[in-house]
């Protein structure tokens, strides 16, 4: 760096400090590092400076000076993202601009069931503050009590309830987003129909930041579901799961709120590294988590449930059954399922992916996945669980023995397959930096054009969030 640009960056970091105070100006090395490594240690990055505003204002602001110095800038929120979308590069010329001080829920509208926020809010406290309200807010996901309805918002993030309730992309109906030139984008409106022509919000979700920064919400709640089923279901294998999922579709309709598919290998990690316990006696293939959610008596959801359950165990569409009877029971079963991907880290390097196929592909997927894993990467295990009710799984792998071109050898065996399904490699966590390569790869020639186009027109410089998504 010369003279003269050491200069300038000392300049932006007094006048940033100028506009969110020097105490949330961070450039020491030593507090930066939360901000500048991704949570699984997988990515990290230098930046510098890590900036924290308290307000939209002081967002604009931030943004703004960034700008006039020709500085990027890397929205974060959580920093619990999959893709290292969240975490600077290594050259030590970004900020980080964290909304983690913005972290106010503003109002709930029962009547209108709506709840308007701020960006940095702990998605598990959005959650608390709508129950206290008597309503449901029902995007849920094991990183709740982390990440933020902004970073939730960025990557249209899923999780468990997908199945009745739509991703995060179904329950933002409005935004207020700061564009990567400073100035304050409007969008807040509680609407449920509103068609003056196009609907701009739609482009922040799932941006992974690279398009502005998202500094409010109006979120989509729902009545409140006090009553739930939980069951926990040994299976042969992923047919008859699919199997299941459709005799639940029948009998429960839009009850149905949870349909988890486990491995048995996952299960066997979380019982060796989470110290959880296997519910059954004997050993399955495979497992389904499932709940059923209603505002009715829970008694007779339970009795619903195991009414499906005893007719599919009786056709064979499930071998063993266990129903919670009590909330802590219930949360024991899904403490199998959300304890997987610490288990995973836990037990050591492992091919990660998030694919989606039609829900009744997913049998044939995963048969086809499994060939190609055995046959390219000999000695590596699957490690396949996810929300089947969506078609999202999780086909993950453990390192071969010989570790060879690893992990972007899995990924080469595994993504083709997803394309031949007609399918996503990315469903969930986003492109992030991770998955660049794949999104040239894999999407059209017309659909990457049509995404640069978009990029070039919000932000020409390239300035917000460079080298993540495209
Ligand atoms: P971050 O990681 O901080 O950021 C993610 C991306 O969004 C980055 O590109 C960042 O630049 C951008 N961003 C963040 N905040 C803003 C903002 N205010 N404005 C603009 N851009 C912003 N994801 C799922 O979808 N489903 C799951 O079931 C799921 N399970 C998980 C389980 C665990 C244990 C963990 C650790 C993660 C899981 N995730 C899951 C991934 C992750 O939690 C989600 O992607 C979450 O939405 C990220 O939120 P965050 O606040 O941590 O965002």
């Amino acid at each position: 760096m010369t003279r003269e640009d050491e200069q300038v960056t000392d300049r932006l970091k007094d006048a940033l400090a100028g506009v969110v105070g020097p105490r949330n100006v961070l450039t020491a090395p030593d507090e930066q590092v939360p901000f500048v490594t991704d949570w699984r240690g997988a990515y990290s990055g230098r930046a510098l400076a890590v900036v924290r505003p308290g307000s939209t204002d002081e967002v604009s602001r931030v943004v703004g000076l960034c700008a006039e110095a020709g500085v990027a800038v890397v929205p974060q929120g959580g920093n619990t993202g999959m893709c290292g979308g969240a975490v600077p590069d290594e050259s030590g010329q970004a900020v980080v601009l964290s909304l983690s001080r913005m972290n106010r829920v503003l109002s709930v509208d029962p009547l209108n069931l709506t709840m308007t926020l701020q960006a940095g809010c702990v998605l598990q406290v959005a959650q608390q503050a709508a129950l206290e309200a008597g309503r449901l807010f029902p995007l849920s996901l094991a990183a709740q009590g982390s990440c933020q309805i902004g970073g939730n918002i960025s990557t249209n993030a899923g999780g468990i309830n997908v199945l009745r309730y739509g991703n995060t992309r179904d329950l933002v109906l409005g935004l207020e987003v700061v564009l990567p030139d400073g100035r304050v984008w409007d969008g807040l409106r509680g609407l449920r129909k509103d068609n003056r022509g196009y609907d701009l919000k739609h482009l922040f979700i799932g941006a992974e930041g690279t398009l502005g920064i998202v500094t409010r919400a109006v979120l989509k709640l729902h009545p409140a579901a006090p009553s739930s089923a939980t069951a926990f279901v040994g299976v042969a294998d992923p047919a008859a799961a699919v199997r299941l999922l459709a005799r639940l579709q029948g009998a429960c309709g839009t009850h149905l709120s949870a349909f988890e598919l486990i491995g048995r290998k996952c299960l066997d990690l979380v019982v060796r590294h989470r110290g959880e316990r296997d519910p059954f006696e004997q050993r399955h293939a495979w497992y389904v988590l499932m709940q059923l959610a209603g505002g009715g008596e829970e008694a007779t959801l339970r009795e619903g449930l195991e009414q499906v359950l005893a007719d599919a165990l009786a056709a064979g569409d499930a071998d063993d059954a266990i129903v919670a009877g009590t909330m802590a029971q219930a949360d024991g079963l899904w403490r199998l399922r959300e304890t997987i991907p610490e288990a995973t880290v836990a037990n050591g390097p492992a091919f990660r992916s998030d694919i989606a196929v039609a829900t009744a592909d997913v049998p044939a997927f995963i048969e086809a996945a499994a060939e190609e894993l055995a046959a390219r990467h000999p000695g590596a295990e699957m490690l396949c669980f996810g929300h089947l009710g969506d078609g999202n799984l999780h086909f993950n792998a453990t390192s071969p023995p010989d570790g060879a071109d690893w992990p972007r050898g899995v990924s080469e065996a595994v993504y083709p397959v997803v394309e031949r399904f007609n399918g996503s490699f990315s469903a969930e966590h986003g492109v992030g930096q991770a998955k660049r390569a794949e999104l040239v790869r894999y999407k059209s020639a017309i659909e990457i054009e049509l995404m640069r186009t978009i990029k070039q027109a919000l932000d020409p410089r390239g300035l917000m969030n460079p080298g993540k998504v495209l």
